[in-house]
């Protein structure tokens, strides 16, 4: 089948059960290069499922996830983790290796797979970090950071693999109000600089000034999906009015 290789992304008939429980249902969607994509809806409508089966992080799927047109489910496990590793992923719990600095935790991987020499990857952890105003945490532990700078710090833990896509579970959702800010404003910062993003969020304000598109999930499927200005002011979809009437 041809495929448009612009799509970094493309989900074709995907499906998903976990035993009866129907959770993706058909979808189809794709992201092209520098795109950023916003998923929303309702919880348990199968958004971290969607994401997980992107990255091939759960690979236990019917229908085609194609990264840079490559089939994911026809990959060997050598070509699949190349693909994989050029797909960054933050989630809602930061994760952070506990007993490791926050310069250890970006460096680890890098240098492990032999992306990198160490000093290599230190100086460019040294980059990252700055550009999130952290450098002076840099041999700081997690456990001593706020929530919002641990965020800050594995959103650079991932960049340090040089994404070509970055995928975002609700990464400010674990945060206290007053930290969100600061992870909602490196991830604008990292949209202006052309990276291709999937974003799953509750910030509705957010996810319509850094949208090109907005896809609506609800009960495992792409309920609504369009432009910010169409999804937030103009859908007649009955679904897509009742949620955001809630949130909004
Ligand atoms: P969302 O992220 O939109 O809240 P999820 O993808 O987490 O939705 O969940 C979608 C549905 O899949 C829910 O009904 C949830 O209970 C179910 N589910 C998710 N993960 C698992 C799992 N590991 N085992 C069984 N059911 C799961
Ligand atoms: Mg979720």
């Amino acid at each position: 089948m041809l495929t448009n290789t612009e799509n970094i992304i493309e989900v074709r008939g995907l499906k998903k059960a976990f035993d009866q429980n129907m959770v993706l249902k058909d979808i189809n969607f794709a992201v092209k290069k520098e795109e950023k994509v916003v998923i929303i809806g309702p919880s348990g409508g199968g958004k971290s499922t969607l994401l997980r089966c992107l990255n091939h992080l759960d690979g236990n799927y019917t229908g085609d996830v194609l990264f840079k047109g490559q089939n994911l489910g026809q990959l060997s496990k050598k070509e699949l983790q190349l693909c994989r590793r050029k797909m960054g992923m933050v989630f809602q719990q930061f994760n952070l290796f506990p007993h490791k600095s926050v310069l250890e935790n970006i460096t680890f991987a890098p240098v492990k797979l032999k992306l990198m020499s160490e000093a290599e990857a230190i100086a460019n952890a040294h980059d990252l970090l700055k550009q999130v105003g952290l450098d002076e945490k840099a041999k700081a532990y997690p456990q001593s950071l706020s929530g919002g700078q641990q965020q800050r710090v594995a959103i650079v833990r991932s960049l340090a693999m040089q994404p070509e896509v970055m995928l975002f579970d609700e990464p400010t959702s674990a945060l206290d109000p007053e930290m969100v800010g600061e992870v909602l404003g490196v991830m604008e910062r990292l949209a202006k600089t052309g990276m291709t993003m999937v974003i799953v969020t509750h910030e509705m304000d957010f996810a319509q000034q850094i949208a090109d598109k907005v896809l609506f999930m609800d009960n495992g499927h792409v309920a609504d999906i369009g432009t910010p200005d169409y999804l937030f002011n103009h859908s007649k979809n009955f679904r897509t009015r009742t949620f955001l009437a809630k949130v909004m």
